[in-house]
Formats: C-alpha cells, sequence, structure tokens
C-alpha cells in the first residue's frame, strides 16, 4: 500500500483509516466540507484532528474551520 503525503501526524486510527479507503474521494469531501457547528450555526468544513471507530460508525472530530468550535461527524456503516 502506497503511503500518502500528509503534512502532520495522521488522524486516522487503522480501523478508522480503512472505512474512510472505502469511501469514494466525492463522498468524502462531503463528508468533511458538510459538519454542523453550533456556533457558526451551519455546515462548516472540519479541520480533522481524530479519526476513530466508535461500535460500526467512523467518528470524525476536529476544529470548525471557520471558528475553531469543537465539531464531530458520524460516518454510519454502509450497507451492501
Ligand atoms: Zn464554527
Amino acid at each position: 500500500m502506497k503511503r500518502k503525503k500528509i503534512p502532520f501526524l495522521d488522524p486516522f486510527s487503522k480501523d478508522a483509516k480503512k472505512r474512510w479507503d472505502k469511501i469514494p474521494k466525492w463522498a468524502r469531501a462531503k463528508i468533511v466540507d458538510n459538519v454542523y457547528c453550533g456556533k457558526c450555526m451551519g455546515a462548516v468544513s472540519i479541520v480533522l484532528e481524530t479519526a476513530k471507530m466508535q461500535n460500526a460508525n467512523l467518528i470524525l472530530r476536529g476544529k470548525c474551520k471557520t471558528c475553531g468550535h469543537e465539531v464531530c461527524s458520524l460516518v454510519e456503516p454502509e450497507r451492501d
């Protein structure tokens, strides 16, 4: 497996990475640019800090790109 260039520490746990890799590129962009921020009261981009699996869900945690407020996003398990 080829490693992508990452400017800082990889926020993904091993399991989370596996799950993330299964998500199509367009869907990933939609996920990271569509996180609800309680301060901005709307969809914002997330500055990803950690990505972990919790039960069968992928939990992305980080900060709002606009205001720095803590935000998180849940990616439900795929049904196939
Ligand atoms: Zn915000």
